[in-house]
C-alpha cells in the first residue's frame, strides 16, 4: 500500500521577514513594499497630523462596515484594486483606457476623478452621504449642530428626511463673504468652491473647515 510523502515542515526563524520571504517565494503573495507610494503618503498623513489613524482605520472594527466593504477599502488604500492598469499586467487587455471614458485607469479615477456622468454622479452621491454622517455626528455631539453655518452635502430634502438641522446659508451656493479676509475681491470669492462644512465655534473669531 502506497503512503503519501509527510509534507515537508520546517521552522521559520521569524514571523516578520522570514514568513513574509516563505510566503512570496512559495505562493507568490507578492511582497508588501513599505517605500512604495501608497505607503509613503499615508505615513505623511500621519506625520504631518492631517490623518488620525485611529479615526481612518475605525472601519476595520466597525460593525456597521460590511466585510465586503472593508476589503475594497483595504485594496484601495494598499493598491490592488482592480483597474484596467491591472488587466494590462494581467495580460487580459491591452488599453490602460477605461472602458467608460477615454481616461487612463486608476483606483482615484474610479473613486473620485471619473467625469463619465453616471460615475460622477455616484461619486458626489458617495461624497454627500458621506459627509451627511459627518454632519449627523457632529450635530449629535453636545451642540455643535446648530455652530454649522454652511454647507455643501447635498439638498435641503435629503437633511430633511435624516431630520439633520438645514444652515441658514443652505441654499446659497457663494462662500459666506465673512470667511474671507476684509478686503477679498468679490469676483474671487464667487469663484472659491464652497467647503462641505463651515463650523464656527462659541469662541469668537475662531473658524474651523472641515
Ligand atoms: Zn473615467
Amino acid at each position: 500500500m502506497a503512503h503519501s510523502p509527510s509534507p515537508k515542515l520546517w521552522y521559520l526563524p521569524n514571523h516578520r521577514d522570514a514568513l513574509q520571504a516563505h510566503m512570496h517565494f512559495f505562493h507568490k503573495l507578492v511582497n508588501a513594499k513599505t517605500e512604495a507610494n501608497y505607503h509613503a503618503y499615508y505615513q505623511t498623513l500621519i506625520k504631518d497630523g492631517t490623518a488620525n489613524g485611529a479615526t481612518s482605520n475605525a472601519y476595520l472594527t466597525s460593525s456597521n462596515v460590511p466585510f465586503k466593504t472593508k476589503c475594497i477599502i483595504m485594496k484601495y488604500k494598499t493598491g490592488p484594486l482592480y483597474n484596467q492598469k491591472h488587466a494590462v499586467l494581467l495580460k487580459l487587455s491591452t488599453s490602460e483606457t477605461r472602458p467608460l471614458c477615454p481616461q487612463a485607469d486608476s483606483a482615484l479615477h474610479i473613486l473620485s476623478g471619473c467625469q463619465h456622468t453616471q460615475i460622477r454622479n455616484m461619486i458626489t452621491k458617495r461624497h454627500n452621504l458621506a459627509c451627511r454622517m459627518i454632519f449627523k455626528a457632529i450635530s449629535k455631539t453636545g451642540s455643535l449642530g446648530s455652530c454649522i453655518v454652511s454647507k455643501d452635502i447635498g439638498s435641503s430634502e435629503r437633511l430633511t428626511m435624516q431630520f439633520l438641522p438645514i444652515p441658514e446659508t443652505a441654499e446659497s451656493r457663494i462662500v459666506p463673504k465673512w470667511l474671507f479676509p476684509f478686503h477679498f475681491p468679490d469676483k474671487d470669492r464667487f469663484t472659491s468652491s464652497r467647503p462641505d462644512f463651515v463650523l464656527v465655534t462659541p469662541i469668537a473669531a475662531k473658524t474651523q473647515e472641515q
